[in-house]
Order: structure tokens, then sequence, then C-alpha cells
């Protein structure tokens, strides 16, 4: 079985990355999809984000990365999977992600959306609170491998 795990991963957390593990674990094929939202500018790019997914999870060879825009059930459909997995850290994910999983399905009957509960380590975790943190100069070596640590900060100090 084929899962996408959709979202801006903007960066990618050990949080993301917890549940990319458990899916690699548990189903064939993970595509990570970072989704291009041409009406919100990122802090990473799209090709950014898409390294950095792929640089953290080489050691998981089922697991691919790729980025779409549009609907997540138009990009469902053009990679033939029908099954969407979604992280929830707290009760304030659940009300989106339920609204989003019941649109999609009734836009696209056969998709489901499987809610992963975040690891505990982790339910506090988003990729806001990573650049909060490293904009103001604090560390984020719990929060993010350390090849995203370093983009980080090259990309604040103008260097990416
Ligand atoms: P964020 O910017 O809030 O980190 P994303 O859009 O990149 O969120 O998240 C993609 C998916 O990963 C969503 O399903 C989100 O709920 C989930 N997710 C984000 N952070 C975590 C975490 N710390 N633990 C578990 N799931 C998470």
């Amino acid at each position: 079985m084929k899962v996408i795990y959709p979202g801006s991963f903007d960066p990618v957390t050990y949080g993301h990355l917890d549940i990319i593990k458990r899916c690699a674990d548990k189903f064939d094929e993970v595509i990570v999809a970072v989704l291009h939202n041409n009406n919100k500018n990122g802090f990473f790019s799209i090709d950014e984000r898409l390294e950095l997914l792929r640089k953290s999870t080489e050691d998981m060879p089922n697991v691919k990365v790729d980025s779409f825009s549009g609907l997540l059930i138009d990009y469902a459909k053009l990679k033939k999977v029908d099954i969407v997995v979604k992280g929830l850290r707290a009760v304030s994910d659940f009300e989106y992600e339920l609204q989003m999983a019941l649109a999609n399905r009734k836009l696209y009957n056969s998709l489901e959306t499987l809610f992963m509960v975040s690891n505990s380590k982790y339910s506090f975790l988003s990729s806001s609170i990573v650049k909060e943190v490293v904009l103001n100069g604090g560390d984020v070596s719990c929060f993010v491998p350390d090849i995203v640590k370093d983009s980080l900060r090259k990309k604040i100090e103008g260097g990416l």
C-alpha cells in the first residue's frame, strides 16, 4: 500500500520525520508531498524544502519526496494513491484536519485520510516554532536534523 503525506515542510522537523518513519515501517511506499502554495511565500523555496526532506529521509528507501500544487485530490489521482496520512499533534489540529478530510472525501469518494497521533516528544513542535526560535537566536538542535539547522543559519545569514 502507498500513502501520501502532504504538508508545507517549511522546514521538515523531527515531528514530521517521526511520522514519516512510522509510515515507512507500516506501508510499502510513502510519498512526502510538499504543497506549493502560490499565495504563500515560504521561508525556504520548494526546491530547498525538497532537498532538506530528501537528505533527512535518505536512510528510508521506500520514502519518495515530491511537490504538488492545486488540489490534493488531483495529486492523489495522478499518483494513483487513495490514502493520505496527516499528523495530529493536539485537539487544535483536529478541527481543521477533520474539515479537510471530509471535504476531500466529498470531492474524491475513495480517498481515505488516516490520522497518525504525534509522538508525545514532538506534540508541541511545528515548523513555525522552529523558525521563531532560530530567528531569535535560539538553538533548534533538538527540533530538526543538523542539515536543516545549518540551512536555517545560512538562510538567516543570507548565504542561501
Ligand atoms: P507545520 O508547519 O505546522 O509544522 P506542515 O503543514 O508542514 O505543518 O505539516 C504537515 C503534516 O505534518 C500535517 O499533517 C501536520 O499535522 C503534521 N505535523 C506537523 N508537525 C508535527 C509534529 N510535531 N508531530 C506530528 N505531526 C506533525
